[in-house]
């Protein structure tokens, strides 16, 4: 396995042996089993994979963990060795944003929403270094979480808009074993907290399976999602929202399919969820 932060090595490792098939998988670290199933899959669909490990400062708000955002870089070489990545990029904050460096990428409309509202500046910086890694690695195929859905859908418009020669590939969200989505910061969790985390998972099961069950009405279902994080005193609502999968625009009425999505702040940790739910017929 090669581990380099140089772009002029990632280069020749991925044209070197010839214009082989090459996975990416884009990662801030500190893996666990939904960054692992995303590695795995690359594995299983291209002749070489890569793994690029970078925690990326233009993508925290002033008030966000940047800082503190856990790192374990020992551990996730031997886990991504172990699991038989070729390529692991770890690049400096000087070899990613140069002195005099200014271009960034914008995808306004899909980064003002959910999130992007939440967070102002956060997908702008997203698009920024994913489209830099993407130049860097040239893949044949790109994983991303479908945790972090409206992620998965601004890289997808800044790919078909820029004409990113990559296969976006979306993975389903990795669970804990009381449905809690796998995260990087569910290491910040005091005990009580990560009990009573499972609350994401379990106000959006409630409103998936009342669509199901024939709730069609979109503020009804995210009340829904309202009232049973409100009811676990250690959360506190952030948003809750029932989208287009596409388009991230709220839905009056769901018609074919929804994205349920909802961020909450335990303590001073902010988690997001989200299901996608596709009615039959
Ligand atoms: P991060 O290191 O948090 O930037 O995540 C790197 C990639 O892993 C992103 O595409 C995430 O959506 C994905 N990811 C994070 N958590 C999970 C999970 N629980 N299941 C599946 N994919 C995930």
């Amino acid at each position: 396995m090669i581990v380099t932060g140089d772009i002029a090595e990632v280069r020749a490792a991925r044209w070197g042996g010839g214009n082989l098939s090459w996975g990416f998988v884009p990662t801030m670290g500190y893996l666990h089993a939904g960054h692992l199933a995303l590695v795995e899959r690359a594995i299983a669909e291209n002749e070489r994979t890569a793994v690029s490990i970078y925690v990326n400062p233009t993508q925290f708000g002033p008030r966000e963990d940047f800082s503190s955002y856990p790192r374990a870089l020992t551990q996730d070489m031997a886990l991504l060795e172990n699991a038989g990545v070729d390529l692991v990029f770890t690049p400096s904050d000087s070899v990613m944003y140069p002195v005099g460096f200014q271009t960034a990428v914008a995808v306004p409309e899909l980064s003002m929403l959910l999130e992007g509202a939440s967070r102002p500046g956060h997908f702008a910086g997203v698009a920024t270094v994913v489209a830099k890694l993407f130049n860097i690695v040239q893949p044949t195929r790109a994983y991303f979480g479908q945790k972090d859905a409206q992620q998965s859908v601004v890289l997808g418009r800044m790919v078909t808009d820029l004409n990113f020669p990559v296969d976006l590939i979306v993975c389903p969200t990795v669970r804990e074993h009381d449905g809690l989505a796998m995260s990087s910061r569910n290491a910040y969790l005091f005990l009580a907290e990560r009990t009573a985390a499972v609350v994401l998972y379990q106000a959006l099961t409630a409103a998936k399976e009342a669509l199901l069950a024939g709730q069609r009405d979109g503020p009804a279902l995210r009340q829904l999602i309202e009232k049973r994080v409100a009811a676990e005193p250690l959360a506190r609502l952030d948003y809750a929202a029932v989208v287009h999968p596409h388009t991230l625009t709220e839905l009056t009425v769901v018609e074919e399919s929804a994205l349920l999505l909802l961020a909450v702040f335990m303590g001073r940790t902010r988690l997001i969820d989200n299901m996608l739910v596709e009615l039959a017929g």
